[in-house]
């Protein structure tokens, strides 16, 4: 049996590169050749204890890579050698749930998120992708993996944020908390048309990347409660949508305080143990808000969607990858993004070492070249 490097689960704030057995493609699936993947806040969650997941679980669910060997039945549909990401969600396509539309609820509750949950993830020199027929996507030739290894979830997820927030053209739109999630949910909020977009945090950094990603107006936690300066902003009224981007009871607290009745609270963020509303905010039940939350939409036709919104240059999220590691190094990317030490926004990792230029924003010209 041929063997790989993995990052292995271990246990509470543990994590090891290790020799593990290489994965062979059975019917249906693929394994892929990680050229490129990324840490998520997800996984600072899992390592930390506060998402459990099995001790020896390969974590990662970001995966950029090369077709290596592809099982009975996908032959006459991808080949070898051909670049591909998978989104972080990987839907069969055919059960319950995906066809009746909730494909990242595939199989019941989550079930769309296998990779580094249920089943092996990215971070490995090779990945074993379930129903590949639903989740393989080709990258278009133009396009480096720096510009789209945020496709699989970040850019994704942020998106949607706005879309179910269902933003229309002109609405007002608050996103609280802009990590890389809230940034690409102000990506969104711009792409969908909304005329004014409040992006907050308590980061000056992060806001300013915010306004390059489109926010009109950006508060900082650090200057007090942002809702006063919302609803003079709205007339009094309060934002017609309101994105959550970090899972916490207080940001959800205030992006429901920020709608105005009849509103919508768009949730993105993980929470962790009750999540309670506010009588006044909440307008004791009565207010007609809608509060929709999202997982990550995950299948081949999305990530599709994504990359052409890169290839036609509707959106750049490379100044989104600040950091570039080999895989190994990953004790050290892991302890910076984690820490969100000097500016980190996402860090590449790179299974086969790191590249003699790194994927940060000064040396894209670089990378351009060698693509
Ligand atoms: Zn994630
Ligand atoms: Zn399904």
């Amino acid at each position: 049996m041929q063997s790989m490097k993995a990052v292995v689960f271990k246990g509470q704030n543990r994590i090891a590169v290790e020799e593990v057995p290489r994965p062979v493609a059975g019917p249906g699936e693929a394994v892929i050749r990680i050229t490129t993947t990324t840490i998520c806040g997800t996984d600072v969650h899992i390592v930390r204890g506060e998402y459990p997941v099995k001790p020896g679980l390969i974590l990662g669910h970001e995966p950029v890579g090369v077709i290596e060997e592809l099982g009975p039945g996908l032959d006459t549909l991808y080949a070898i050698g051909q670049r591909v990401i998978v989104g972080a969600i990987t839907p069969c396509g055919q059960c319950f749930y995906c066809l009746n539309g909730v494909h990242s609820q595939c199989h019941g509750g989550l079930g769309g998120w296998r990779f580094g949950n249920t089943i092996n993830g990215a971070w490995a020199e090779y990945l074993l992708v379930p129903d590949a027929r639903a989740n393989l996507a080709p990258i278009p030739d133009a396009l480096s993996d720096e510009d789209v290894m945020l496709c699989p979830d970040i850019f994704s997820t942020g998106l949607s944020g706005a879309e179910s927030g269902n933003i229309k053209v002109g609405d007002s739109v608050a996103v609280f908390a802009q990590g890389p999630i809230g940034l690409c949910a102000t990506l969104g909020a711009k792409l969908k048309g909304a005329s004014l977009i409040v992006g907050i945090d308590m980061n000056a950094d992060r806001l300013q990347v915010a306004r390059r990603f489109g926010a009109d107006v950006t508060w900082n936690l650090a200057d007090g409660d942002p809702i006063a300066e919302i609803k003079r902003l709205t007339e009094g009224r309060g934002v017609d949508v309101a994105i959550e981007a970090l899972g916490r009871q207080e940001t959800f607290e205030s992006a429901l305080r920020a709608i105005r009745p009849g509103g919508t609270l768009s949730s993105l963020g993980v929470y962790s143990g009750k999540v309670t509303a506010p009588y006044e905010a909440f307008y004791a039940g009565l207010g007609d808000q809608k509060i929709v939350t999202t997982l990550c939409p995950g299948g081949k036709e999305r990530m599709r969607r994504l990359m052409a919104m890169i290839e036609h240059h509707r959106v750049d999220l490379r100044p989104l990858v600040t950091h570039a590691f080999a895989l190994d190094q990953i004790e050290d990317a892991f302890d910076l993004f984690s820490h969100q030490r000097d500016g980190v926004l996402k860090v590449a990792l790179y299974p086969g070492g790191k590249p003699a230029k790194a994927a940060v924003p000064a040396t894209v010209g670089a990378l351009d070249e060698q693509c």
